[in-house]
């Protein structure tokens, strides 16, 4: 379920990927078009000149004992909410499609946390990368329906979307996978909490499903009981007791 991956299940390379991504992300540096001097100091000019402008009609206005006009009021724009993490969908990280040996899955009580533990190379990899990793590991090497958890929560505290939320997952064992929403944290626990933008998207995101599904704390669990099995690891189940203790 939560076993290292080999590394033959990852993808060959990451140059399809970074060769799609804006070029900012690529270090590529922004360069700017040398002015000839004269064009800066116009440039300049026109800034101090600005504090030389005649006063505006209303502050004339206010001078001469008149009334002021107040401007009409511009409505403010509602300000933008930032989301609180973004999402991954399986298109942008490349997913094979599901394949049909699944169940569906009618309904979500629960929720389980993993943690991918530790996958070869994976200092040398992105998150995407590590993701698709785990879904030829799961889809292709094991012989799954698809990528055995709903979603994975990356180290750049990014969601990636797994299993669509119709299919029944495949990450607790057997029948404890049902109505069982999985989610995977990227990296190994046993001694060290996730990076700090994983866990904090990890607490918003567990919250919004808890909301989304009116799921009680107590339906919060760790792998590890449901199996023996090390995962999510001791630091991170230790961090799920925390939290399903706080309600
Ligand atoms: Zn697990």
């Amino acid at each position: 379920m939560c076993e290292s991956i080999p590394p033959e299940c990852l993808p060959a390379s990451e140059e399809r990927r970074a060769s799609a991504e804006p070029a900012a992300s690529q270090g590529l540096r922004l360069h700017l078009p040398r002015l000839p001097r004269r064009t800066v100091l116009t440039g300049l000019g026109s800034v101090f000149l600005a504090g030389c402008m005649p006063a505006s009609a209303a502050t004339r206005e206010a001078r001469a004992g008149a009334p002021a006009r107040s401007a009409p009021r511009r409505p403010r724009p509602a300000p933008r909410r930032r989301p609180a993490y973004e999402v991954v969908s399986r298109e942008q990280w490349g997913a094979e499609a599901l394949k049909d040996n699944h169940d569906p899955m009618a309904r979500i009580t629960r929720i389980t946390v993993h943690h991918t533990a530790e996958i070869a190379g994976m200092q040398e990899r992105g998150d995407a990368d590590l993701v698709l990793g785990i879904q030829n590991f799961h889809r292709n090497t094991r012989g799954w329906a698809d990528i055995g958890y709903h979603w994975v929560i990356g180290r750049d505290g990014k969601v990636y979307e797994g299993r669509k939320l119709h299919v029944q997952g495949a990450h607790a064992g057997a029948s404890n996978n049902i109505e069982n929403l999985g989610i995977s944290v990227i990296g190994d626990f046993s001694a060290a909490l996730p990076p700090p933008a994983a866990l904090r998207t990890l607490t918003l995101f567990l919250r919004a499903q808890q909301k989304r599904y009116g799921i009680p704390s107590t339906e919060v669990f760790g792998h590890r009981e449901f199996k023996a099995t090390a995962c999510p690891g001791d630091a991170l189940f230790g961090w799920v007791e925390r939290f399903r203790a706080r309600g």
